[in-house]
């Protein structure tokens, strides 16, 4: 959708936060969910399996893991999982740098400290940089972020945990629905976290779920949830026995999700991997007209990488910081909101490592520093048409042309 302005140039009109419906299914579900006032996920009728138990099962399915458990958030499903895979007070967490705030925040939460690491100009995580930093510090864990779904080489970061002995944790809030050479985003860490929230690929508002193939990690994070011993309601879960040594021992942090999201999720997940052929089909449209602009960098993605473009990041090469504010409120300006990593202020869902200033001793990290200054972001919702995706390319090309000449 798009209009001119009084100069003539196109404008385009539609909101880049404007998600598509819970589809009907879904909403005829929380409509009987509502009507049994049976919200609780352990509030369950004799016999009765509750909505989020049967959406973890469905869901550890989707991704081919053995366990899953839903949670309030993603990045409570974070905290969960640093929590149960025996992360203590004090303990040095390996994070890539790109990342958005609650993922260091939840490594914080659980006491932990990060140890940022590199990324390359194509936005993934340094393996220089990550084998320097595991092979000097006593780091046993890496909590991998596939910030805005970018994905590195999954081969190459198990080949370097397994050499120095790291667990791993992977943060999919933007691979759900991902894969790696054919194997699913999430599969690869010992533990994975995905995100429900409304901007991410399923939608129930806040919403996390964490999977893994670890029996021992799935008691204690149903445990932590703050399941009050009912854990033999859920169905993806490993025997009660398992549970036994730790029932006494772990805290509940109350931290589960309830059967009205769980209700909305389900219909969802039957439709996750035609959404993301849509989201696909989307991107692929901006990614061609983008790349062909001036200035405009887009790293290209590795053929094992089958990624979600729910969202488009860009990199602008050889202009100046003056030269990118005039140009983003340019775009702004023809309703073509772009987001930047490089604002010396955290702006929305935006995040650059250098504002994380609770972290001790925050370092410099001179590449990430600099990618992070010319990168460009929006969200990709379903709501826009292929046709859209082409008025959004020509807002920029026009006014990349008329700002970022030198
Ligand atoms: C959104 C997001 C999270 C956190 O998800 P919430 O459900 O909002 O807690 C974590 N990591 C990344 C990369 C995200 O985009």
């Amino acid at each position: 959708m798009s209009e001119n302005n009084s100069q003539g140039s196109i404008v385009f009109t539609k909101e880049f936060t404007k998600q598509e419906s819970i589809p009907e299914e879904g909403i005829q579900r929380a409509l009987a969910v509502l009507r049994s006032g049976r919200l609780h996920r352990y509030n369950t009728a004799e016999g009765e399996i509750s909505e989020t138990a049967l959406l973890e099962k469905e869901f550890a399915a989707f991704v081919g893991s053995k366990y899953c458990l839903a949670c309030s958030s993603c990045g409570g499903s974070i905290y969960l999982a640093l929590r149960s895979i025996g992360v203590e007070t004090g303990d040095k967490i390996l994070t890539n740098a790109y990342s958005l705030a609650p993922v260091p925040g939840a490594i914080v939460n659980a006491g932990a400290e990060p140890v940022l690491v590199e990324i390359t100009k194509d936005y993934t995580i340094d393996f220089e940089d990550l084998e320097k930093k595991a092979k000097a510090g006593s780091a046993k864990f890496l909590l991998l972020s596939h910030m805005r779904g970018h994905m590195p080489d999954m081969d190459a970061v198990c080949d370097i945990c397994r050499r120095y002995g790291i667990s791993m944790i992977e943060d999919c809030a933007h691979t759900m629905g991902a894969r790696w050479n054919g194997r699913p985003s999430g599969s690869f860490g010992n533990v994975a976290c995905y995100s429900t929230q409304t901007y991410k690929h399923m939608n129930s508002g806040e919403g996390g779920l964490l999977t893994t193939d670890e029996d021992s990690i799935i008691a204690k994070a149903i445990l932590y949830s703050g399941s009050y011993m009912l854990y033999d309601r859920h169905i993806s879960r490993p025997p009660n026995e398992v549970f036994e040594p730790y029932k006494m021992i772990v805290p509940n942090f109350s931290m589960r999700m309830d059967n009205l999201r769980a209700a909305i999720l389900r219909p969802q997940l039957r439709d996750l991997n035609r959404q993301c052929d849509r989201w696909n089909r989307r991107y692929k449209e901006l990614e061609n007209l983008l790349k062909k602009i001036d200035h405009i960098y887009i790293p290209e993605r590795p053929a094992q990488e089958y990624f979600v473009g729910s969202s488009i990041q860009f990199s602008l090469a050889g202009v100046t910081r003056d030269q990118i504010m005039v140009f983003l409120a340019e775009c702004k300006h023809r309703g073509v909101e772009i987001k930047w990593f490089g604002g010396s202020e955290p702006n929305g869902f935006t995040s650059n490592f250098r504002h994380w200033q609770y972290i001790k001793e925050l370092p410099e990290l001179p590449v990430t520093r600099r990618v992070l200054d010319f990168m460009c972001d929006f969200r990709i919702p379903l709501t826009f048409s292929i046709e859209d995706c082409r008025i959004i390319a020509e807002v920029i090309r026009q006014v990349a042309a008329e700002t970022l000449i030198q």
